[in-house]
């Protein structure tokens, strides 16, 4: 009979995903996680190997096979927590590429199925003239979705919260106002303030790491989330995840992730929801 290992029996137990397809994630061996395989996301994290930038994402160890099909190795970042407590907080302020925009342009034509979505969540929102054409344009509908949650207004967004008691929320797609973000992560924390500082402090340690981070000053960061994960025991980290839309920018060009984007400058918004949920966790703790 073929037995799992110890590691790889509480490694499955563990693991929980918050975000994307199901079918692209494995357990690996030893408190790994295989991810589906995407060339710009082993491009990033290969080179965050060896930027200041690496204690603040989950370690890589390259791509490996399965069933024929590659998948990037890293660490499963839940694997030394005790029924972990975690949150995906999708950075930015828009959460597609200026590519992305440039493409769905291209060829213009009038969506039905857009149009209808927008409608369900807001009637008011189509304009007179869309109204007309009962349909909108791609790109429009892109730029709407933004300002539905709080990437647009904030610069994050929540995707996800499971708690250890095994309640799950991904519906936050409406939490747009500070005041519901407070609400969501102090429900989070369980109201828990050492917990909330220990947050606090690692995101201020973040913020000042990227600052100087080589890495993030030349990379259009798109769609990259912070995983918040903590315990019973007191435990309480942040990391860096989701690669898959982060590109490097063409020579000389950098950013600083904190000036507005008007398209065409590459700016992510990143720093700038960044400084914004340090703000808010601040101003949750007791003075
Ligand atoms: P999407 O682009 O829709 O956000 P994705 O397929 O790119 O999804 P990720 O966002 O990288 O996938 O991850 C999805 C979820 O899996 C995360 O929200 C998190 O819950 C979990 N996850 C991802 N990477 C790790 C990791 N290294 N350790 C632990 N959990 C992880
Ligand atoms: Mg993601
Ligand atoms: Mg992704």
């Amino acid at each position: 009979m073929v037995q799992s290992s110890p590691s790889s029996m509480s490694f499955k137990k563990r693991w929980v995903q918050l975000a994307g397809h199901a079918g692209n994630f494995h357990a690996g061996e030893g408190g790994k996680l295989l991810k589906k395989f995407c060339e710009c996301e082993q491009q990033c994290l290969e080179q965050l190997m060896g930027d200041s930038l690496r204690p603040f994402v989950p370690g890589y160890y390259g791509v490996v096979q399965r069933d024929e099909q590659d998948y990037n190795m890293m660490d499963d970042l839940l694997a030394h927590f005790n029924s972990p407590s975690i949150m995906d907080c999708k950075m930015g302020s828009r959460t597609y590429l200026e590519e992305e925009l440039v493409k769905a342009r291209e060829r213009p034509r009038l969506r039905r199925d857009m149009y209808e979505k927008m409608v369900a969540v807001d009637p008011g929102a189509p304009s007179v003239e869309e109204r007309a054409q009962q349909a909108v344009l791609k790109p429009r509908y892109m730029q709407w979705r933004e300002t539905l949650s709080s990437t647009a207004a904030l610069g994050f967004r929540i995707e996800g919260i499971k708690k250890a008691d095994g309640t799950c929320n991904t519906n936050f797609k409406k939490t747009k106002h500070r005041q519901q973000v407070m609400q969501a992560l102090k429900d989070f924390v369980g109201g828990d303030s050492q917990i909330l500082k220990s947050y606090l402090q690692r995101l201020e340690e973040l913020q000042s790491e990227l600052e100087k981070s080589e890495f993030f000053r030349t990379h259009e960061v798109v769609g990259s989330s912070l995983l918040f994960v903590h315990d019973g025991s007191g435990q309480a980290q942040v990391w860096m995840i989701d690669f898959g839309k982060t590109v490097p920018l063409p020579p000389p060009l950098s950013l600083d992730h904190r000036t507005p984007w008007v398209e065409g400058n590459r700016e992510d918004g990143y720093l700038w929801g960044l400084d914004n949920l340090i703000a808010i966790l601040s101003a949750m703790l007791p003075a």
